[in-house]
């Protein structure tokens, strides 16, 4: 049996294989390229059956107990006046989380059992017929019989065994950035934000949590060049692209540059024909971004690293089996998670008139009713989730 498993990233998918691979009899070990869990980000969607991930992980009341209680979102005009208000609440099956506050549930569902590095990151993988020989950036040379990539869009494992990021990143004419923010500057229970043509900056403000976080989303028909690890860039770009814009964005702007978790990046999706390579397989956004304005990212995360150990379970450890089975049941759904609509239109309209179009879309509730049909009608991940632990005889 394939015991000793690398996994490349402790966000969502990561922690969550590891979880249950644990839980099957592997040995996951994960390495976290940053030297803490990585707090940043904005609310993210548990539901349909991420619901039943987590329920059989047994931390559905941390995440319940953790969620925010954000009901709306306002779009305000230049001076702060609200000019329409659109209604977020779910159907109450489903929880929004602060990614931090998900990500700090599932390292601390692991916790104890399982080898964490942080601070490392894999520098080279040679595959053979046992194994796969790992050398990292700073740790020792090691050898797992598996490693799986949940190292995130711009994935490290993906860039080594499948090639460079440009073949499989399907980029979407914008950038987005997450930040904390003054909560005085937000609206207790709502999204509140302010559009120019082609930009929108907000405040995600949740009742029962403390902080609040801005968010950022700019137009750029083409990328930008620059370093996706360089903080200092990130904050460069941040700023030329929302110096000039009144409301409240400088300050959210001067909260960014001084948020060390700042989270900036192109929304963009990753596309690949196959999501493993002999001994290595991808999860998660490494494999599959569905991008934020999907509200899919951390569902796909959650379902497919289950889903991704349940097979490894179930076939005794055959990769080969294992990795096939996976990819077969899961990539429709993933398919139809990536189809995000017109959400980003309604968010960041790329003219004045199409902003006030947007207010007086909103204004007649008609929003409401699609986000209402789209929540009766949202695809479902898939159908039945195995029940892996029934499949595999394990505890
Ligand atoms: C800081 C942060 C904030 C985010 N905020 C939002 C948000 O507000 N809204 C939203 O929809 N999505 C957000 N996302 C993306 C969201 O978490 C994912 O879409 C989804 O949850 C799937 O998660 P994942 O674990 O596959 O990938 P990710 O969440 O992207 O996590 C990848 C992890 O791998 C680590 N990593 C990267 N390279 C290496 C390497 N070479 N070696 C080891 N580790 C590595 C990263 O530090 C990160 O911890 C955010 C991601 C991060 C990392």
């Amino acid at each position: 049996m394939n015991k000793r498993i690398l996994i490349s990233g402790a966000s969502i998918a990561g922690p969550t294989l590891a979880f249950w691979l644990a839980r099957y009899g592997f040995q996951p070990t994960v390495v976290e390229r940053a030297p803490r869990l990585r707090a940043g980000g904005n609310g993210v969607d548990v539901r349909d059956q991420a619901i039943e991930v987590v329920e059989r992980m047994g931390i559905m009341p941390q995440i319940r107990a953790a969620g925010a209680d954000v009901v709306g979102m306002a779009f305000l005009d230049g001076t702060g006046r609200s000019r329409a208000r659109m209604d977020l609440q779910g159907t109450g099956d489903e929880v929004e989380i602060m990614r931090g506050d998900l990500a700090r549930i599932l390292y601390e569902a692991t916790g104890g059992d399982i080898e964490y590095i942080f601070g490392d990151s894999i520098q080279s993988l040679e595959q053979d017929a046992d194994g796969v020989r790992v050398t990292f950036e700073r740790g020792e040379n090691r050898r797992f019989d598996l490693v799986i990539g949940a190292d995130g869009i711009h994935s490290t494992v993906r860039r080594l065994v499948f090639g460079p990021e440009s073949r499989f990143l399907k980029y979407m004419e914008h950038y987005v950035a997450f930040a904390e923010a003054d909560p005085a500057l937000g609206e207790n229970r709502w999204v509140t934000a302010y559009n120019e043509p082609g930009r929108m900056a907000g405040v995600y403000r949740s009742g029962n949590h403390t902080g609040a976080k801005a968010n950022f989303i700019f137009h750029r028909a083409e990328p930008l060049d620059y370093d996706y690890r360089d903080a200092e860039q990130h904050k460069r770009l941040l700023r030329a692209a929302f110096a000039d814009m009144s409301w409240q964005v400088p300050e959210l702007l001067a909260g960014a540059m001084a948020d060390p978790d700042l989270y900036f990046d192109s929304l963009a999706q990753v596309r690949m024909p196959s999501w493993s390579a002999g001994r290595v397989a991808l999860v998660g956004d490494a494999a599959y971004c569905a991008s934020p304005v999907s509200g899919c990212g951390a569902r796909l995360g959650l379902i497919g690293a289950y889903r991704l150990a349940g097979e490894l379970a179930a076939a005794g450890g055959d990769h080969h089996l294992a990795f096939q089975r996976y990819e077969e049941d899961f990539r429709k759904a993933v398919e139809r998670m990536q189809q995000v609509g017109p959400n980003l239109r309604l968010m960041v309209p790329k003219s004045a008139v199409g902003v006030r179009l947007r207010n007086g879309v909103a204004r007649s509730r008609i929003l409401d009713s699609l986000a209402g049909m789209e929540r009766i009608t949202r695809p479902k991940t898939a159908d039945p989730l195995p029940d892996y632990q029934y499949r595999s005889g394990a505890a």
